[in-house]
């Protein structure tokens, strides 16, 4: 709490009174501390690659060039390595944009055939399926209008689905789901994979929170995936929330109320 103290005095500086401001700083503390993570986990999340970048470059220069074999090994790990520098300034700059977005004015929505959202989606992340072999079934009304920011809602469910098949064995299958419910719209994505503890749900959503970094990294993943969708859904006015139970599967879900 920071207490400030001001005496008020009339025209002949005789005092009448005094002002009290009690400013509650807590909110103010926490923001900060936030904000202090955030670039502490940027930072070190930029550090991990670049690390690896400058040692494989040293080790090509110190002589590892001369053995073709070595080099070509070395050289495919810095691009890998590049690669994932990229992914993560991607994810950051699509985060900030959101955000920058959503602060100055609401987002523009238009009426949107959810379908064929759901089609563009899923057609993106075809890719990584194909790779796993793993089905993904879209389950939509044909008309089904909703009125939404398509690129927006089409990054959040791409992030959905791209982790339901990440974390999805070979072979499965990958359900999206969305329809109308009373003034809301609900888009769900659900997965028979991994599944997430209880006691790590509540931090999901957090930028660069995740269950395991290793396997993560290993799979691509820069953690900023669900803040992403996360910010998307409230620029929404909506929410988003997961339901899962280890070994059994995940059900990510994003409700937009579709009337103001
Ligand atoms: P990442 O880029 O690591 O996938 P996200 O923000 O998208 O980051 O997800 C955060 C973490 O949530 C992941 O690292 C993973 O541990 C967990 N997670 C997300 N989606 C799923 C899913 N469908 N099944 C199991 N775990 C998931």
């Amino acid at each position: 709490l920071r207490v400030q103290g001001t005496l008020l005095r009339d025209a002949h500086n005789k005092k009448i009174g005094a002002v009290v401001v009690l400013n509650d700083i807590t909110q103010i503390r926490r923001l900060e501390r936030v904000r202090k993570d955030f670039v502490a986990n940027v930072s070190h999340e930029l550090k991990t690659p670049v690390t690896s970048i400058k040692g494989f470059i040293e080790t090509l220069l110190d002589g590892a060039l001369d053995d073709p074999e070595d080099a070509a090994r070395f050289i495919k790990i810095i691009e890998r390595q590049t690669n994932r520098l990229n992914h993560i300034i991607q994810d950051l700059l699509t985060l900030s944009r959101i955000e920058e977005q959503t602060e100055r004015t609401s987002i523009e929505v238009v009426p949107a055939n959810i379908k064929g959202l759901l089609s563009t989606a899923a057609q993106l992340c075809q890719l990584r399926a194909s790779e796993k072999n793993v089905e993904i079934k879209l389950d939509c009304e044909n008309d089904l209008i909703a009125p939404v920011n398509p690129s927006l809602l089409e990054q959040a469910l791409v992030n959905l689905i791209d982790n339901a098949i990440k974390y999805s064995p070979q072979d499965d299958t990958v359900t999206v789901n969305a329809h109308q419910d009373q003034n809301n719209i609900v888009f769900s994505v659900s997965d028979n994979g991994c599944g997430i503890k209880a006691k790590y749900l509540p931090r999901l959503f957090e930028r660069f929170y995740r269950v395991d970094k290793a396997r993560s990294r290993k799979l691509g993943g820069t953690g900023l995936g669900l803040a992403i969708v996360k910010h998307i859904s409230q620029a929404h006015g909506g929410t988003v929330s997961v339901e899962s139970t280890p070994d059994i599967g995940s059900t990510f879900t994003i409700t937009i109320p579709t009337t103001n």
